[in-house]
């Protein structure tokens, strides 16, 4: 952060526009939007700062600047045409401590203004660090749309029962659990539409119930996190990885997606490659009972969906045994992501009409697959884990009759910005995945739908 974000208290505070046109005006409207007591210095005014320092009572010194000028002042904006003037008072107040921004000189400020959305109190500030002001207002405008005028009643309202709720719930979990509950009901609807009685009459009810234990009852969230590309999360998924108190998430989970749980949850990394399972999943089921029985709601993040070859049915298995009380919410598997990323169509009328998901993992001991079954033309075949045992793959399917020439896709890091497809035939895929250096995780599309590849792939990586 080049910048670091505060909101200040200037009520009554006593704060300086160096400058009398009308960019000084802009500067002292805020300031009184924020109760400040603002002292304009400025030899002469602009007629429109004129009439708002009549009309507004400013005080206003009709003189050059001067450093004597600062005495007193908790904050203060230079905005005269003169970037040497501007420069002056920037050194002044830097000697003294004194806050100061030289509008739309950003090398010489120790704050800039954020644009800002008011629905107080509820206030949105954004700033692009004085790189593209127009970029943070142009946030402002999407932000504007986004949030409900009512927000600021809703904050007035739920703000009455502050106090109350901290009475009753004293520990900060429990009170969490308590608001985020009611404001994701009807009371907020009923505050943010102007119905504050019927909204506080709600508030009322939901606190004379409350109860700590039963708002602190653990929960498990095993939630499918999709492929890889943040914006393929379900509502669902994104609402329960705010609410979590603890993530554990294994490394199919991207970055980008980890950033959007809740800020301070704890973050347990559970691993899995091939060779590092940084967690056996014996002791991972146990580790997600034992979180909950703590009370926390702990969220399981895993890779595309959780009930496809993601083990999602063990943990929960073992959470059904010991009473936890778990949700499960579906995400967009790796082959679905690859598949629309890759503009390779699972089924089409034209090349198939069926589609089947297979691993090529296998646990020792474990059934062989029944290759005879995926040798038929018409049918796609998608191969998670895959690509160690592609070659033998390849020749099973070859050998159980299924044509040489048959196209294949692998797909590496598919949705991601990292995606890579490589396309080859069953006959040459030892060779292609010799070559390629496929990354992992990567998945092989097996069928004539590859052919479509070329025309209908839309993304300008040449993915
Ligand atoms: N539950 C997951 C699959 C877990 S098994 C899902 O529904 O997608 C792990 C395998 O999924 C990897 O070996 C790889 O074959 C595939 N996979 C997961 N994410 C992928 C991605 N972004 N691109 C390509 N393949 C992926």
């Amino acid at each position: 952060m080049d910048f670091f974000p505060i909101f200040l208290k200037l009520n009554d505070q006593t704060c300086l526009v160096v400058g009398g046109g009308d960019v000084g005006l802009r500067k002292a409207r805020l300031l009184r939007a924020a109760g400040a007591h603002v002292t304009v210095v400025s030899p002469e005014l602009s007629p429109a700062m004129a009439a708002y320092v009549a009309a507004e009572g400013l005080h206003h010194r009709a003189e050059t600047y001067s450093p004597r000028c600062l005495d007193g002042m908790r904050l203060v904006y230079a905005a005269t045409d003169s970037e040497t003037v501007n420069q002056t008072v920037y050194r002044d107040c830097e000697a003294r401590g004194i806050l100061i921004n030289a509008v739309d000189q950003p090398e010489i400020c120790r704050f800039i203004t954020p644009s800002i959305v008011d629905r107080s109190p509820v206030v949105i500030a954004a700033s692009t660090g004085g790189a593209v002001p127009v970029l943070a207002r142009h946030l402002r405008a999407r932000l504007e749309t986004l949030i409900p005028a009512g927000y600021g009643d809703l904050a007035r309202v739920a703000g009455e029962f502050r106090a109350a709720v901290k009475d009753k719930l004293p520990d900060t979990t429990a009170r969490r659990l308590f608001w985020e509950e009611l404001l994701s009901g009807p009371f907020a609807e009923r505050a943010m539409n102007g119905q504050a009685d019927a909204a506080r009459l709600l508030a009322q009810q939901a606190l004379a119930t409350a109860d700590a234990a039963t708002l602190m009852k653990g929960e498990v969230f095993l939630v499918g996190a999709g492929p890889g590309d943040p914006d393929l999360l379900t509502f669902r998924a994104l609402r329960l990885m705010q609410m979590a108190d603890v993530v554990l998430y294994d490394n199919l989970v991207s970055d980008a997606i980890l950033d959007l749980t809740r800020r301070d949850a704890d973050r347990i990394y559970v691993g899995k490659k091939r060779a590092d399972h940084a967690v056996p999943q014996e002791d991972l089921n146990l580790l997600l009972v034992k979180l909950a029985q703590e009370g926390k709601k702990v969220l399981r993040l895993k890779g595309g969906d959780p009930f496809i070859f993601g083990r999602g049915g063990e943990e929960i298995e073992t959470l059904a045994e010991h009473g936890i009380p778990f949700q499960v919410v579906p995400g967009i598997t790796s082959a679905a992501g690859a598949s629309c990323y890759a503009g390779i169509p699972l089924t089409h009328r034209d090349y198939a009409q069926g589609v089947t998901f297979v691993t090529g993992h296998r646990r020792e001991g474990e059934q062989v697959l029944d290759w005879t079954r995926l040798t038929n033309p018409c049918e796609t075949l998608v191969v998670y884990m895959g690509i160690t045992q592609a070659p033998s793959i390849a020749a099973e399917l070859m050998a159980n009759g299924r044509c040489g020439d048959t196209p294949v896709a692998i797909i590496e890091k598919a949705t991601t910005p990292q995606q890579k497809v490589h396309i080859g035939t069953l006959a040459t895929l030892g060779e292609l995945i010799a070559n390629a250096s496929v990354k992992p995780p990567a998945l092989l599309i097996i069928g004539d739908v590859v052919k479509l590849h070329d025309k209908l792939k839309w993304r300008g990586d040449g993915s």
